[in-house]
């Protein structure tokens, strides 16, 4: 798997800092935005975001390039609605080659990885077959959701909160965690302040799963 961040909102934190100050002044946003320094718009933004209020953030956005992630993992991205996407289609591009996702439970079990593996060649060979046959758009309804796939996706700053919030639990399987986790240290280094404390809800002192919780708190994550 690789994660590209392909590019963010120029200036995001002095930005959000300028739009949530315009709330409080008689200045307009742009004289602000002229004047907040990065120092000082980092300082403001943890004051606001600390007590929740994430609408500011919002003007943030941040476009990222998952490349080689399994069906599976897109399948539970795309679930989260307030974002953009745009997928490699499986209808206009012929994937004649096997390449899919192993899992690593699947991995570190030869007889679980024997099965897979044969389960894939399977469904390349029948691939392989239909494509001769019917168009590629109908042929890939025999190929896996291991299959592999790229896809870009555009969220703003709150709605990443809510995917890391999610998505770097322990409860999210482990691909789409370890997306989570490369996006949440890219943002980070971009706008430190905006994602301080985003990451599952354990690292800022609660579990929101309750009886689920796996009561291991991530606190590496406070650090990546
Ligand atoms: C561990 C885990 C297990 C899961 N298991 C399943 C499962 O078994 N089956 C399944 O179907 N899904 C499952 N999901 C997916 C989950 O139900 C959500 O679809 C997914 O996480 C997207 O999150 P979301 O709906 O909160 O928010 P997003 O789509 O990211 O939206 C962000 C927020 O915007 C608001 N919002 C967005 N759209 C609306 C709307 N139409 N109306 C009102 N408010 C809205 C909500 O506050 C929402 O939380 C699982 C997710 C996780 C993390």
């Amino acid at each position: 798997m690789k994660v590209v961040l392909l590019s963010y909102t120029k200036d995001a934190e002095r930005l959000c800092a300028a739009a949530a100050h315009s709330c409080y002044s008689t200045d307009p946003a742009s004289e602000i935005l002229e004047n907040v320094t990065e120092a000082k718009a980092g300082g403001f933004i943890d004051r606001v975001v600390g007590m929740g209020h994430h609408s500011v953030i919002e003007h943030a956005s941040y476009t990222f390039s998952l490349e080689g992630v399994s069906r599976s993992l897109t399948h539970q991205l795309v679930r989260h609605r307030l974002a953009s996407y745009s997928q490699q289609s499986q209808r206009y591009v012929s994937l004649l080659e096997p390449d899919f996702v192993t899992p690593g439970p699947v991995l570190a079990d030869p007889e679980a990885n024997r099965i897979f593996e044969e389960a894939m060649q399977n469904a390349w060979e029948a691939y392989q077959q239909l494509v001769s046959i019917v168009p590629v758009e109908d042929a890939r309804y025999v190929l896996p959701n291991a299959c592999t796939t790229n896809i870009v996706v555009t969220m703003n700053a709150r709605e990443l909160w809510h995917f890391f919030t999610l998505r770097t639990c322990r409860r999210a399987q482990q691909e789409i965690r370890t997306a989570a986790e490369l996006m949440l240290k890219e943002v980070r280094e971009i706008s430190p302040s905006i994602f301080r404390d985003a990451g599952p809800s354990c690292i800022r002192g609660k579990c929101r799963e309750g009886k689920l919780s796996c009561g291991k708190p991530r606190l590496e994550l406070k650090y990546i």
